[in-house]
């Protein structure tokens, strides 16, 4: 594997290698000293354009883990203020010859565009609502954890589907692992001809009692330009899971950040069934693993082109 661009990319046999890789690096997170060093030596960019909690801070703790060294760069503070482009900030960045970038960006397909312009190795943290393939790998590895394999669970996956980029992994990489996934929310939050990608629709939640795991969508509404629901109100009374809608032997997931009394009310976030927490800790490890798989080996260069900046 060079990059980590797509689920796409991923086959079954692929993904489960990630997993396996990162039970293993569980064990480290249980130590007194949580470090080992087998990325020492090697330099991980964190490039983020968009904000992040879980995903930012867990990609740095993943890399220091595995003892590499981390920039950080953030788009706020930064050049890319004074109207510095992508292109020309990626190809600044690279005369630090860091060995992987992790970028975050609002734009569809910038994480592949930049695998084009360095050496190093990309991960996809999240390409407006195309992709975040970690997040569909660290969800992975947490059913797997909980339930020891996902083939014939059956998925929910609930809410803002049109907008989501989990939405677009997560539905490519349980069904690789074999679950039977559904999607459901309103028609206006549900992509036309979504079934292409192997899913079945509902546009009502009445049927919800068929899901072994319920996994929420948060709206996502720094991705649209207009109401895509009469309000917040009825979204909520339509596709909230709650206590009355979640049966005690369902299990509950969400990528955060939540927004309670919105896609889940607070006593189901709060409650024994919910994974939520568990998403959070296997970012590290499953991140840990992806920065392993891309540079623990040896790596095929390109080249690439020189940079032609002050
Ligand atoms: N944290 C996830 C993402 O970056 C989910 C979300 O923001 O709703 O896509």
């Amino acid at each position: 594997m060079n990059h980590l661009l797509s689920i796409e990319d991923l086959d079954r046999a692929a993904i489960e290698r990630i997993v396996e890789q990162a039970a293993r690096f569980a064990e480290v997170s249980d130590r007194e000293i949580k470090k080992v060093p087998a990325l020492r030596g090697r330099m991980v960019l964190n490039l983020f354009y968009e904000s992040s909690t879980r995903t930012r801070s867990s990609f740095e703790l993943a890399a220091k883990r595995l003892s590499a060294d981390v920039v950080n760069f953030v788009s706020s503070g930064s050049s890319v203020e004074k109207g510095e482009s992508l292109k020309d900030t990626v190809l600044t960045l690279s005369a630090h010859k860091p060995d992987a970038i992790v970028i975050r960006t609002p734009w569809a397909g910038a994480a592949e565009l930049v695998s084009g312009w360095t050496n190093a190795a990309i991960v996809n943290a999240g390409d407006g609502k195309h992709e975040h393939p970690t997040q569909a790998l660290l969800d992975v590895y947490t059913l797997h954890r909980r339930l020891g394999s996902l083939d014939g669970v059956s998925i929910w996956i609930v809410g803002d589907v049109a907008h989501s980029r989990v939405a677009r992994s997560n539905i490519l990489a349980f069904q690789r692992m074999g679950a039977k996934v559904t999607v459901a929310g309103p028609p206006t939050l549900i992509p036309r001809g979504i079934e292409a990608l192997g899913c079945d629709v509902r546009f009502t939640l009445e049927e919800l009692a068929d899901a072994d795991v319920v996994y929420a969508l948060r709206m996502q509404h720094e991705r649209m330009n207009e109401a895509w629901v009469p309000s917040l109100r009825e979204y909520a009374a339509c596709f909230q899971v709650n206590a009355r809608r979640l049966s005690p032997r369902q299990l509950l997931m969400h990528p955060g950040p939540v927004n309670r009394g919105v896609e889940l009310s607070g006593e189901v976030v709060d409650s024994p069934q919910a994974l939520i927490t568990a998403q959070v800790e296997a970012g590290v490890v499953v991140r840990m693993a992806v920065l392993y798989e891309l540079l623990s080996g040896s790596r095929v260069f390109r080249p690439v082109p020189e940079p032609q900046l002050a």
